[in-house]
């Protein structure tokens, strides 16, 4: 009896294919005749989830008993990517689940390739929250994700004759088999109507009478630590039509109306908007920030209050509640909600409980990207929010009042308002002002936001300002997605670096050891033909494993400068075609781009065309593609960059000093032994100091040189002019080279560069970027030894850049948090459970 109960646990070999062959059979009836490779997928995948079900359990009830205060991380993006060999990593069951379908004949590697990748967010922003969600649970932290279960996250990108073409993303197509759905866990969510005022006892009190209901349901993924001990959940909520409120218009005969209010209210959760680091002011969007940071909210009200004796006063020593971005930034006023409206609190105590309680994390410095609403479109769908941000506002400025006397001007700026027509309500304003904690993701943003961005906000709450420079998770880049690299290191250092990335800096003595470089050169070059492998099924490119990869992959963006890459090309190239010396010497190379561009985006969707055409003309001219050629890698997204990064030589990194906040990417490439060409900017500058100036590739204005030059009058003709060898690339672009038989369609590019000033300081940094470029591919040519040094000590010197590190800043210095490590468990007896429910 004992063993017949305790099968879903077994975590042999013989017992997981035991229990997939159950669930091929009597899950999904898929039996000899009809069993395709997507019944095996879901079979395998609850096969596996039978695996987390048990501790995900315990993990909720140890931190329920023990009372722990929980992370709550609230983001409109989680970038997950593939679950499936991550998980198996994680549990510890990678070998037995392999040997498991060995044992039935299957390849493991074909049904993990069958999932779908979770792609709901944009590009770094979203795959830091994916990165964090990792570290929290290995760290043992009690932590909750919460999000949006979109039906449709970030599209797919096809290349049609160079074009970005966009075609929906519709992932939950076959279902989610790692999700469980929670019927019972449905908040109502209002939007619309008036607010009614009514005095009681001497006191005004507001009631808001909504016009619109919507309800959100709970969606739950475990987030399993590595070691398979403390299983955390991502919380996904998906709007669904609540039953009451059509009620009446079925019953009054309207019987299409009410279809079309539950279509509207369903629309909430639909589509993941794909813009990166641009504010648009969509209804629909504001819509859905509110829709749901109030379903999270209510979840987290409710856990509160199930202690019978809790204490309001008590809400920040439980709760804490971070910001992904001001896209969450309607939790001030929610809260405030609740706690006056909902639960009869005075205002300056809910007030001094929500500033306690949460944490806002700013990710851009560009003024494009900064969310502001209208107050007319604001105070139509949420009035009583209208309301409360008002109120904050006045009480704020009271006091903004006292630092600045008779500084209006400053005085505005702080303001949550802005004075415009429509006037707009200041979103990251009201996330400095209604939080505790406002940090930036590198060191140097951190700095901008207090010296330029919001200088009269760190004068008034100086304390507030904080750094937390990002991390990625060496679970998933490194463990993951480069097996041959990490079993190398493990067989050096041991595995502690795993969940003590401190120790990846014992490999650095490795630089020196000839052997071990020598199979670092191995493994890359194993790396490259399985990124080879993968690109060629994946979109039909083949590139030759035996090049230098030069890679940058991450969104497309005027300000991350595709274009200046693109341009070093043009000047490699170029200078090909006049001087065979140059032409002979150059280390075979494989440009590779990659990224999505917002679908709205006109110049970002023109940079990838241009790209295109400078691929076709390059890669179809025998005089040069024996040594150079250039891909456009189509759809980028977390499975192409664990397959793409690995096997990279060149990290480009090369965005306008000053703007990209952090970056991620830089650091993925490290730790898997890129050398970073790249600008002093965002992490970039953290990179260069861990790993040392000889060890990178750094060129380039730095953040102040560029406002000087800006400051100055910048024109890039003049540095275009006085070059011989970038006029001549210029040149050869406006002749039309690159579009001979599509004439003038670059020319909106080629106005944003020389009738609109370059913004983005292209021509400033190319000469420096080329020269450092030449550099790289001539080291890389002449001492492969001293580059593969060079490539070791970069891992060697990553170990800042584990997200662990970052969480454990969040937890010590912002969120207050500490572990609460569960037991993990050896018996998994579901009678016993039911007995006991
Ligand atoms: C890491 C990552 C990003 C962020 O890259 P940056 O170079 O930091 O902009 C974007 N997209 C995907 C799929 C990623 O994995």
């Amino acid at each position: 009896m004992a063993n017949e109960i305790r099968t879903k646990y077994g975590h042999t070999a013989k017992d997981i294919a035991q229990d997939f062959a159950e669930q091929l059979k009597y899950t999904l009836d898929a039996d000899t005749y009809h069993v395709d490779d997507q019944a095996k997928y879901q079979a395998a995948v609850l096969a596996i989830r039978d695996r987390i079900i048990h501790q995900w359990d315990l993990s909720r009830k140890t931190q329920r008993a023990k009372s722990a205060k929980r992370v709550y991380y609230l983001s409109l993006e989680f970038l997950m990517g593939r679950a499936m060999t991550n998980n198996i990593i994680n549990l510890g069951i990678e070998k037995q689940v392999k040997d498991a379908f060995a044992s039935l004949g299957y390849q493991f590697e074909e049904l993990a390739d069958i999932e779908p990748d979770a792609g709901l967010g944009n590009g770094g922003l979203g795959r830091l929250a994916a990165c964090f969600l990792d570290s929290l649970a290995t760290l043992e932290l009690p932590a909750y994700g919460y999000g949006i279960r979109y039906n449709y996250g970030i599209f797919k990108q096809q290349i049609r004759n160079g074009w970005q073409a966009e075609l929906p993303d519709n992932w939950l197509e076959n279902g989610n088999p790692w999700e469980v759905k929670r019927p019972s866990i449905v908040y109502p969510v209002y939007f619309g109507g008036e607010v009614k005022v009514i005095r009681e006892n001497g006191k005004d009190i507001y009631k808001w009478v909504p016009a619109e209901q919507v309800n959100g349901m709970a969606y739950d993924t475990p987030i399993i630590g590595y070691g398979g001990k403390t299983i955390n959940t991502l919380r996904l909520w998906s709007a669904m039509s609540p039953a009451e409120f059509s009620f009446q218009e079925f019953n009054s005969g309207d019987y299409t109306e009410a279809v079309r209010n539950k279509i509207n209210a369903e629309n909430i959760s639909q589509v993941l908007y794909p813009n990166d680091t641009l504010y648009m002011g969509k209804e629909l969007r504001l819509k859905q920030q509110y829709f749901f940071v109030a379903c999270s909210v209510a979840d987290i009200v409710r856990r509160f209050k199930r202690n019978p004796n809790y204490n309001w006063k008590n809400f920040p020593n439980e709760a804490a509640i971070q910001l992904n971005d001001t896209h969450p930034s309607i939790t001030v006023p929610e809260l405030m909600r609740v706690l006056i409206d909902l639960e009869g609190l005075e205002w300056d105590e809910a007030w001094d409980i929500t500033v306690k309680t949460l944490g806002y994390t700013n990710h851009t410095l560009m003024p494009e990207a900064l969310e502001k609403w209208s107050v007319p479109m604001l105070g139509s769908i949420l009035p009583r929010h209208l309301q409360i941000i008002y109120e904050i506002n006045h009480r704020f400025l009271q006091k903004a009042v006292a630092f600045f006397p008779f500084q209006n001007d400053k005085i505005a700026k702080v303001s949550i308002i802005e004075e415009s027509n429509p006037k707009m309500i200041r979103m990251a304003n009201l996330s400095i002002i209604g939080t505790h904690s406002t940090n930036g993701v590198a060191a140097l943003h951190s700095e901008l936001l207090k010296t330029s961005m919001f200088p009269e906000f760190n004068q008034i709450y100086p304390e507030r300002f904080n750094n937390k420079t990002n991390g990625i998770t060496q679970r998933r880049w490194l463990l993951d997605a480069n097996p041959l690299l990490a079993k190398k290191i493990t067989e050096v250092i041991g595995d502690g670096w795993i969940t003590d990335f401190s120790q990846i800096a014992n490999l650095k003595s490795y630089a020196d050891d000839a052997a071990f470089r020598e199979d670092f050169n191995k493994i890359k070059r194993s790396a490259k033909e399985t990124a080879a492998a993968f690109l060629k099924k994946d979109c039909g490119i083949i590139v030759d494993p035996s090049t230098l990869f030069d890679v940058q992959v991450k969104r497309i963006h005027e300000y991350k400068r595709q274009l200046m890459n693109i341009f070093n090309v043009i000047l490699i190239y170029s200078r090909m075609k006049e001087d065979k010396a140059y032409r002979e010497s150059f280390p075979p190379t494989t440009f590779l781009f990659g990224g999505k561009a917002a679908p709205g985006y006109v110049n970002a969707k023109l940079i990838i065309k241009f790209i295109n055409n400078v691929a076709a003309v390059i890669n179809s001219d025998p005089q040069v593609n024996k040594s150079l050629q250039v891909f456009f890698m189509p759809n980028y997204r977390v499975t192409m960059a664990e397959k793409v990064i690995p096997a990279t030589n060149i990290s480009e990194q090369i965005s306008t000093a000053g703007l990209e906040a952090s970056g991620t990417g830089n650091m993925k490439f490290m730790i898997n032994g890129a050398l970073t060409m790249g600008t002093l900017d965002g992490a970039n500058v953290e990179i260069q100091e861990e790993a040392g100036a000889e060890n990178c590739f750094i060129f380039g204005h730095t953040e102040d040189e560029i406002t000087a030059l800006k400051n100055n009058g910048y024109n890039p003709m003049d540095w275009v002019n006085k070059d011989a060898e970038i006029k001549k690339a210029v040149d050869l672009v406006t002749s039309g080279h690159f579009n001979v038989s599509e004439p003038n369609i670059f020319e909106p590019l080629l106005r944003s560069l020389f009738e609109y000033g370059d913004k983005y300081c292209i021509f400033a940094d190319l000469r420096m970027y080329n020269d450092m470029h030449n550099k790289a591919t001539d080291l890389y040519k002449n001492n492969i030894d001293e580059w593969n040094k060079k490539a070791i000590i970069n891992i060697a010197s990553s170990s800042k850049f584990s997200s662990d590190r970052t969480i454990l800043e969040y937890a010590n210095e912002i969120w207050k948090v500490k572990k609460c490590p569960v037991k993990k468990s050896k018996t998994d007896s579901a009678l016993e459970d039911a007995k006991n429910n």
